[in-house]
């Protein structure tokens, strides 16, 4: 009996020292299991005098099931212990105050995107959208731009391997093309055409790189088409865009003749420097003057291409960078500053 009592001290003892599952089974099986003390005490039975053999019996089961429910306990605890645990670590501590999110702000180059859309649209002009993958046709072709064209040059224009007769629009005069052909169709009816006032603003590819050439930067081409379109028309709109766009009444603004194989004739169009006034510095090279958009009244062969009446109908379109414009309005002098993802910069247009 004292030997049974110790026997069962001495199996909870080595229970209680283990704190893993597996080692618990493990000194389990040196009490219960099959050569376990226990087994071999019930098997020693035999050995006895019969009337000593249902007292001893009796004890040795008691005590088996005395280490039994020691080793029970001792699986329990173990398993409310590692729940524990899980709970602790996976614990959520919803006292702590929020983390919060950090409002973003719109791109300097997407807002004077939405501001040129504003204020074209306050007088009457459609947004319209385009491919930035294009065909042949619509980027040069259609443009009065013929095979031989420098601008269809490999050193200019992003071909796509693979895939002759597509490349990366070069500027997004061919969403004026495609405008203009919708437009043609869903008024093949109607006599007079109504007139045409869309601009095309979009990301547009050249091979180009350095300080203020980005090989993807964004263009805003604009046209009018009606019967009595006109230069004058042209070049009141751009001087009023222009001085609304910088909130600048008295800005000067000057065309010089210039060459675009889809217009003719064709303007540069300057405006007065809005860093010195027109003294000169260093902005706009000491002339005064600078370089913000081109234009011209649209050539005959466009209209031709896209089957609009050239004896008819006349029209003028201009084409503006406005990454210029974001580099004027907020004084960056350097383009690449816009894709380099750098918050320091970025966070200033929060
Ligand atoms: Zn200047």
């Amino acid at each position: 009996m004292q030997d049974l009592d110790r026997l069962i001290r001495e199996a909870t003892a080595q229970f209680a020292a283990v704190a893993d599952p597996a080692k618990l089974e493990q000194v389990k099986a040196a009490y219960l299991g099959k050569g376990g003390v226990l087994t071999a005490l019930l098997k020693g039975l035999g050995s006895l005098p019969v009337e000593e053999r249902r007292t001893a019996g009796a004890s040795i089961n008691r005590a088996k099931e005395a280490i039994e429910s020691a080793l029970e306990g001792r699986r329990a605890a173990l398993r409310e212990a590692a729940v524990d645990l899980r709970l602790r670590e996976e614990t959520l501590d919803v006292t702590l105050p929020g983390r919060g999110l950090r409002l973003g702000g719109v791109h300097p180059a997407t807002r004077t995107l939405d501001r040129i859309e504003a204020l074209f649209g306050s007088i009457g002009f459609e947004v319209a959208d385009g491919p930035e993958i294009e065909t042949d046709f619509h980027n040069f072709s259609a443009l009065n731009t013929p095979e031989n064209h420098p601008a269809r040059s490999m050193h200019d224009t992003f071909y796509i391997e693979g895939a002759p007769g597509l490349l990366l629009r070069t500027h997004t005069s061919p969403i004026q093309v495609r405008y203009m052909l919708g437009h043609v169709d869903r008024h093949a009816d109607t006599d007079p055409m109504p007139p045409i006032k869309v601009i095309a603003p979009g990301r547009v590819y050249r091979v180009d790189s350095d300080a203020t050439h980005s090989p993807m930067f964004h263009q805003v081409e604009g046209l009018w088409v009606d019967e009595n379109a006109s230069f004058a028309d042209l070049k009141g709109l751009l001087t009023d865009f222009l001085r609304r766009f910088f909130e600048k009444d008295d800005l000067r603004v000057r065309f010089r003749p210039s060459f675009f194989p889809f217009t003719e004739p064709s303007a540069e169009v300057d405006m007065g420097c809005v860093f010195c006034d027109g003294v000169g510095c260093r902005v706009c090279s000491h002339s005064g003057w600078l370089e913000i958009a081109g234009c011209g009244m649209v050539h005959p062969n466009v209209f031709r291409a896209v089957g609009i009446d050239c004896e008819r109908y006349l029209g003028f379109a201009f084409g503006i960078g406005p990454d210029r414009l974001t580099m004027l309005r907020y004084g960056i002098n350097d383009l690449r500053l816009f894709y380099d993802g750098d918050l320091r910069f970025l966070e200033q247009f929060r």
